[in-house]
């Protein structure tokens, strides 16, 4: 599932060629991607807009047009936002073939497709059917996005804002983390990827970290996401970057899908357990699990 260094990557390579284009026409292929909302009427409504840019929140995508609206896609499981040559540039010898691999992902998976005055096409392709779209007014995002937890990137992440989402928390760090309404944007790869960096054990307790452990999961949580943004992102599945491309974090992972491999610190067989339904990769020799700290002011008498 595409998490935030996927997301980015596509915003990056995307929002410089998108910029200043017109959507000629947008047709929408699956009635799901823009329920509840008919195709018919979000077809009519982005007709002839014309293109701010694309950017990101979390694991959202936000193409702003034009008239202070923002159109809002979540790729989901397998979704894809790919920028492709128009039907005039296309040779007939090779088809309309996005790429292919075990998973071949083509035409047959588009869900909806933006035809852009330069004759290039913007297509959201989609095998499993749970990418999503909505058109929003400017004014409302915030709102929209109130739930959302803090941009890991951004200077409000620090470890005091950490500690203080953290404060209290029984949940294991693993599921912690996975929590967009804390960090936004850190999904089952990258939480991995942090807590091996930041030497914790995905079963913690979120509230008993001190403060160096908030420090370190802080940086870790950055570093980690910047590996997969310099990564071009991880195409475990279905995931290709805004041209098609595999990204190529998938083989820099340092614990995320390598059981029974060493660990890149101490050697020790990377183990695999199952945190809130999904699959976690840790380190037992090097990352400490941490003792839920006793509750403050409980009397010691009995
Ligand atoms: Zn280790």
């Amino acid at each position: 599932m595409p998490e935030l260094p996927e997301v980015e990557t596509v915003c990056r390579q995307l929002d410089p060629e998108l910029a200043g284009l017109r959507i000629d026409a947008l047709e929408v292929l699956d009635a799901r991607w823009c329920r509840p909302v008919s195709p018919a009427k979000l077809e009519a409504a982005v007709q002839g807009a014309t293109i701010e840019g694309l950017g990101r929140r979390g694991k959202y995508l936000l193409l702003a047009i034009d008239g202070a609206r923002t159109l809002v896609m979540h790729l989901r499981m397998t979704g894809n936002l790919v920028l492709v040559e128009g039907e005039d540039k296309l040779d007939p010898s090779e088809g309309r073939r996005l790429y292919e691999g075990e998973r071949s992902v083509s035409e047959r998976h588009l869900r909806a497709r933006f035809r852009l005055d330069d004759e290039r096409e913007l297509w959201f392709t989609d095998p499993r059917r749970f990418g999503e779209a909505f058109l929003i007014g400017d004014a409302d995002l915030g709102e929209r996005f109130a739930k959302l937890g803090v941009e890991p990137l951004s200077d409000a992440f620090t470890p005091e804002a950490l500690g203080e989402m953290a404060a209290n928390r029984t949940a294991p760090l693993k599921s912690f983390l996975l929590d967009q309404s804390g960090v936004a944007g850190v999904g089952n790869i990258y939480a991995d990827e942090a807590l091996f960096r930041a030497r914790l054990h995905p079963l913690s307790p979120a509230g008993s970290m001190k403060s160096e452990h908030q420090e370190a999961l802080r940086d870790a949580v950055v570093a980690a996401l910047e590996a997969g943004i310099d990564g071009g992102g991880a195409s475990i599945d279905d995931y290709r970057d805004g041209r098609g491309e595999k990204g190529t974090m998938q083989d820099e992972f340092l614990v995320h899908t390598r059981e029974g491999k060493p660990c890149p610190r101490c050697e020790s067989p990377i183990v695999r357990i199952v945190v809130s339904g999904r699959s976690t990769y840790y380190c037992p020799s090097c990352q400490v699990r941490l003792r839920r700290k006793p509750r403050r002011g409980r009397s010691s008498r009995r």
